[in-house]
C-alpha cells in the first residue's frame, strides 16, 4: 500500500533567516525543485512574517505552510494568526504542535486538536507534530503516549468523518502525521529506520481506530529528528514512512533539493 502514497517532504525553518536571506533562499529552492521532474510533495514551513513574500514565489512547485496557526477564525489574541488569515494569502497549511511548541509554549493535545479543526475546516493542511520524550521512551511509554496525542487530538479536532481529512485530492489528504521523537530533534541522534518503522506502523494504526483502515492507509506519516542527506534514504525506505520533516538540513536550498531528490 505505502506505493500509493506520495511521499512528502517538508523543511522547517523554525526561527531562522531574515527577510532577505529567506526571500532568496525560497527562490533558489523553488527553482531547483522546479526544474527536476520528481514525483514527490515538497514544503517549506516558514515563519509567518515571510509567508506574504513567499506565497509570490512559489511557481507552484513548492506548498508552503506555516509553522503554528490559531484555532479561532478571529478575535482578541493578540499576537496570532488564524487558518482563514493564512488561506486569505494563499498558504496550504500549517504544522500543528511541533514539539517545540508543546515543551515552551504551552501547547496541549486539546489545543493542537483545536488547531487542526481550524485548518480542516477551512481546506487547510494540517501536519500534526507528535513524538515521544527520552524518558517516556525509556519507561516504556512510547504507545501510550503516541495513542494520546494522536486520540485526543482528533476528538478535540472535531472531526467525525475521514472524508473530512481526505479532502479534493487522494494523494494529498488534508491531514499528516509527523512523527518527531523530541529526543532526536536537532540532536543529531536520528531514530534508527526499524524505530521509526515500529512507531509509524504503531500511528497507523491508531489512525485506523480513529477513522478506518482504508483511510489510515491514505494519510502520510511523516518522520522528522536529525534528518539528513545520508540517512533519508535509510527512512524513507521503511513501508510506513511516507517522507520527512526537516529541520536544520533544510536550511541551505540546494543541500534540502538533495535531500528531497533522494525521496523520488
Ligand atoms: P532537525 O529538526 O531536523 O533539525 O532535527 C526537525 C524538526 O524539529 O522538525
Amino acid at each position: 500500500m505505502s506505493s500509493a502514497r506520495k511521499k512528502l517532504v517538508i523543511g522547517n525553518w523554525k526561527m531562522f533567516k531574515n527577510a532577505t536571506s529567506a526571500s532568496s533562499d525560497f527562490s533558489d529552492f523553488s527553482n531547483l525543485i522546479a526544474s527536476q521532474a520528481h514525483n514527490i510533495e515538497v514544503g517549506i514551513a516558514a515563519p509567518s512574517v515571510f509567508l506574504a513574500d513567499l506565497v509570490r514565489k512559489t511557481q507552484n512547485s513548492v506548498t508552503l505552510y506555516a509553522q503554528n496557526s490559531h484555532w479561532a477564525p478571529e478575535g482578541a489574541f493578540t499576537g496570532e494568526v488564524s487558518a482563514p488569515m493564512l488561506k486569505s494569502m494563499g498558504v496550504s497549511g500549517s504544522l500543528v504542535a511541533h514539539s517545540e511548541r508543546r515543551q515552551m509554549f504551552g501547547e496541549t493535545n486539546e489545543t493542537a486538536g483545536a488547531r487542526v479543526g481550524a485548518l480542516i475546516g477551512a481546506g487547510m493542511k494540517a501536519v500534526l507534530c507528535v513524538g515521544e520524550t527520552l524518558e517516556q521512551r525509556e519507561k516504556g511509554q512510547l504507545k501510550e503516549i503516541l495513542k494520546q496525542q494522536i486520540e485526543k487530538a482528533i476528538q478535540a479536532s472535531g472531526i467525525k468523518h475521514a472524508s473530512e481529512i481526505l479532502g479534493a485530492d487522494p494523494l494529498r489528504p488534508l491531514l499528516s502525521i509527523a512523527y518527531e521523537p523530541v529526543w532526536a530533534i536537532g540532536t543529531g541522534k536520528a531514530a534508527t529506520s526499524v524505530e521509526a518503522q515500529e512507531a509509524h506502523a504503531f500511528i497507523r494504526e491508531v489512525l485506523s481506530n480513529c477513522f478506518n483502515k482504508e483511510t489510515s492507509e491514505k494519510l502520510k506519516i511523516i518522520y522528522g529528528g536529525s534528518v539528513k542527506l545520508n540517512n533519508i534514504h535509510e527512512f524513507i525506505s521503511c513501508p510506513d514512512v511516507d517522507g520527512g520533516l526537516v529541520g536544520g538540513a533544510s536550511l541551505v536550498p540546494k543541500d534540502f533539493y538533495d535531500l528531497c531528490m533522494k525521496c523520488c
